[in-house]
């Protein structure tokens, strides 16, 4: 298992850019709770909620990476958080990566 990301490991450049992927990360953590608690197709297991999680998150960062130098003035609104988080539930609930 990979250790956890420490503080250190976000700067760059003197910039500590941890705050900009922690804002994400507890925003999509916030969408999946609340959408995931009644959604009766999902399964419940830790890989499908790890999909979820890593699908959104790579989604909306990708997002960020196309808007080039604005990247970290750029506001990702929640209505992106939550229309990715559900297209990526209804995504892996339909199709889990382990196949049942
Ligand atoms: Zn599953």
């Amino acid at each position: 298992m990979k250790r956890r990301p420490a503080p250190i490991d976000y700067i760059v450049s003197n910039h500590d850019l941890s705050r900009v992927r922690n804002e994400v990360e507890l925003r999509v953590v916030s969408a999946m709770r609340k959408m995931l608690k009644d959604n009766k197709k999902f399964d419940g297991c830790q890989l499908c909620t790890e999909d979820i999680y890593a699908l959104s998150l790579n989604r909306l960062t990708a997002k960020y990476v196309q808007v080039g130098t604005i990247i970290l003035k750029k506001e990702t609104t929640d209505e992106e958080v939550n229309e990715v988080v559900k297209m990526t539930i209804e995504q892996v609930v339909n199709k889990p990566n382990h196949g049942d």
